[in-house]
């Protein structure tokens, strides 16, 4: 599997460009910002573009999604529960300085258990509320990969102050989901750097019990 990772935008949201090396299919995941420079990432690795994944509806990681999604044709996917933060795109914006993304249209929900294909990878949908109540993960089992969009950071874990956050839920998240995939599962958070389940298991500081 290919796997680029591109931090995008004034918040350096970590973009992932998943890609299958025999069918040439990709996936995004997390589009936030510099649509033009994922386009020239998917040309040179002369990847057709197949999904754009949203693992929650923060202008940071969506922002490019209807950019991209024009130049390519391929949809939009994200978890119902995150829609009514899609309708607040414009003002998440102003927040944090970006350009307002216009109407950003959802094509596919996806749930818990969804399992997203591209060529032969298989990417499974993992419903984590907490950061917001439609955050998802993907997990690659066969890759041993986990994209953990801003529920988990290396050393840290998202932030529940923000409309639709719990405390509460994103520790039930982490305890009953997160950690209960392998140690040696390699994890790309929403930002930062990269990590594994084994070493945030072990120091993360928001995880012990
Ligand atoms: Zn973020």
């Amino acid at each position: 599997m290919l796997h680029k990772i591109l931090p995008v935008g004034p918040l350096q949201c970590n973009c992932s460009i998943v890609g299958d090396e025999q069918t040439r299919e990709a996936m995004v995941i997390d589009p936030g910002d510099q649509v033009e420079d994922i386009l020239h990432i998917l040309r040179e690795a002369k990847l057709q573009l197949k999904q754009i994944v949203i693992t929650h509806a923060h202008i940071d990681h969506v922002g490019g999604a209807m950019k991209l999604k024009a130049a390519t044709g391929a949809p939009i996917l994200m978890n119902q529960s995150d829609y009514a933060l899609v309708k607040m795109l414009d003002m998440q914006a102003a927040w944090v300085g970006m350009q307002p993304p216009g109407d950003v249209k959802i094509d596919e929900g996806i749930g818990d258990g969804r399992v997203l294909q591209i060529g032969e990878i298989a990417g499974n949908v993992i419903h984590t509320p907490g950061h917001t109540e439609g955050s998802i993960c993907l997990h690659f089992p066969q890759q041993k990969k986990l994209i953990a969009g801003d529920t988990l950071f290396a050393g840290s874990i998202g932030r529940t102050d923000l409309p639709g956050g719990s405390m509460e839920k994103i520790l039930r998240s982490l305890h009953t989901r997160v950690l209960a995939l392998p140690d040696e599962t390699q994890v790309t958070p929403g930002h930062g750097p990269q990590t594994t389940i084994g070493e945030e298991r072990e120091t993360n500081p928001f995880l012990q019990e």
